[in-house]
């Protein structure tokens, strides 16, 4: 079996040994922090996570913390309007809301999910050093556990912004640091503010968020500000939040601070995503601002698309090409996701006269002429969310991606994602994304098609029937619910050649 190391247990860890583990590899997991709960960061949870986090059996608990369909009341400048998000039209998804779902959530989840599985999560093991070379197995050193040194095929650097994995095996990053920083603050507050909804404000100086999911108190607020000059781990004294929460005008006011943290922002993307056998995911790889909330979004969807790919390698036909995809697909993500939310990030925080007279003048006499517009249009809506939610990322130029002609019936591009569509099996109504939630790859065959033949050795490949598709096509879906292959005729040799790349005979 393939042994995994996997450093570091935020969500991009936790999820890539979840991954791995259900794909047949052994897996060990190590963080340096003793505890497991943290201040959460992340407040978003995007569809296309949950989509991709469903094979693996932990959506449910997941959104039994969520709320599914928030509303916000927008402070603007003196201006409220109330704004609830909720009938999205995108049935392609079984998630089509909007999921307010704090991280500390999303990583007691996995990390239980993890633990049922047995792998507990080793807490005060610290990864001080490495070795890796093309053919042999990775060699760490570590701090903290019984022995000092580990030896696994691969080992991927889940370590966060300042990955040691990262430079241990000296691959670089380009970015730069923003003149803003982010500050948090869990506060109880007087006066006024609804606990059913989250607050924004727009001020001079950036956004100002109140969300009521405070870790240690009811309210989390959320602000930017120009920086101060300190450093990480730096927190917030009661009278800078009274005075983030004046400039906002919400007409309340703190009556307990609970906690707070200063957090330096900056924008990163490493070189590189791979040195021989080791990998970076997640923060490690790539780092934006939290407009938008993608970054821990993103992080779980390195891990899901790496974790498979590490556990089936040996099994490949060539597993170098296997291995190289994960970065040819999702380095470019992390780029596209870096440029916009740089430029949405300029806008909610920018302190040049342009952003704030965004902010100050016109939003707040744009906004109410325009969103209930804009809020009954609901394609444009719809798009905004299929962007925001990453249920656009695809994949087509990917050497995994091979197409060998559109079945007739289910017209759906090779390297995009599986769509959530209705579909019949088994005499029975059901949809393509319960059809193929479960660990594996699953081909979907049209009514007409012949079983291709030979598949399914160990149970790794499904073969699944849509009686309602006539034709003689399939599409092969991979693990991590993209579409890899798809032809017009099943017995096409080229099925074999798909399988044996992405390690599924
Ligand atoms: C204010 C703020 C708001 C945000 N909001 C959102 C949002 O709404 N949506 C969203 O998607 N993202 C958001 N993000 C980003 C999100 O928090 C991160 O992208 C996410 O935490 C990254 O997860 P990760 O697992 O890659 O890394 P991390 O969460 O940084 O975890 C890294 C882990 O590695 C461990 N570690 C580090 N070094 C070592 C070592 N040498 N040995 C062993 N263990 C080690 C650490 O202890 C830690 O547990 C926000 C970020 C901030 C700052």
């Amino acid at each position: 079996m393939t042994r995994v190391l996997v450093v570091g247990a935020g969500p991009t860890g936790l999820a890539l040994a979840l991954q791995a583990q259900a794909s047949g590899a052994t897996v060990r997991v190590i963080d340096r922090r003793p505890d497991a709960v943290r201040p959460s960061r992340a407040m978003m949870t995007h569809a296309r996570t949950l989509e991709v986090l469903r094979p693996l059996g932990v959506v449910e608990a997941l959104l039994e913390y969520a709320d599914r369909s928030p509303t916000v009341q927008l402070h603007l400048h003196g201006r409220a309007v109330r704004v609830k998000i909720a009938d999205l039209a995108v049935p392609d998804t079984a998630y089509p809301h909007l999921t307010l779902l704090p991280q500390a959530h999303v990583e007691a989840v996995l990390a239980t999910a993890l633990e049922s599985r047995g792998v507990p999560v080793e807490r005060g093991v610290e990864l001080v050093g490495l070795t890796s070379a093309p053919r042999t197995a990775v060699r760490a050193q570590l701090r903290g556990a019984g022995e000092t040194t580990a030896t696994c095929d691969y080992l991927v650097g889940c370590d966060g912004a300042d990955s040691k994995v990262r430079q241990a095996v000296g691959i670089g990053t380009t970015g730069a640091d923003y003149d803003r920083e982010i500050v948090q603050a869990d506060v109880e507050l007087e006066g006024g503010l609804g606990t059913d909804t989250a607050h924004v404000a727009t001020t001079r100086a950036g956004l100002v968020f109140l969300f009521p999911h405070g870790d240690q108190a009811t309210w989390r607020l959320m602000a930017t500000r120009a920086v101060s000059g300190g450093s990480a781990g730096d927190t917030l004294s009661p009278r800078e939040v009274r005075e983030l929460l004046e400039a906002a005008r919400l007409g309340t006011r703190v009556s307990r601070l609970a906690w707070s943290e200063v957090v330096p922002m900056r924008y990163r993307l490493a070189d590189r995503y791979r040195d021989h056998r080791v990998f970076l995911a997640g923060d490690a790889a790539h780092v934006h601002s939290p407009a938008g909330g993608q970054g821990m979004n993103t992080g779980i969807q390195d891990a899901i698309n790496l974790g498979w790919k590490l556990a089936r390698a040996a099994n490949a036909s060539d597993p170098e090409t296997l291995l190289d995809s994960y970065e040819l697909e999702r380095r470019p993500v992390a780029r596209s996701t870096t440029a916009w939310t740089n430029l949405v990030f300029w806008g909610e925080s920018g302190l040049d006269p342009l952003a704030s007279l965004i902010r100050t003048v016109l939003l707040p006499v744009g906004a109410p002429l325009l969103l209930p517009a804009v809020l009954r249009r609901r394609r444009l809506l719809a798009a905004g969310f299929r962007i925001l939610a990453q249920l656009r990322i695809s994949y087509p130029n990917s050497p995994l991606s091979i197409d060998d002609g559109r079945p007739e019936s289910l017209p759906i591009r090779v390297g995009d994602r599986l769509p959530d569509l209705p579909v019949t099996v088994a005499d029975a109504g059901t949809r393509l994304q319960s059809l193929t939630a479960s660990p594996g790859t699953h081909l979907l065959l049209l009514r007409d098609a012949p079983t291709p033949d030979p598949v399914a050795s160990d149970g790794w490949t499904r073969v699944h029937r849509l009686q309602d598709r006539p034709g003689r096509g399939l599409i092969a879906v991979r693990p991590d619910g993209y579409v890899g292959f798809r032809t017009t005729e099943s017995t096409s040799l080229h099925l074999h050649r798909w399988l044996n790349l992405t390690g599924a005979h």
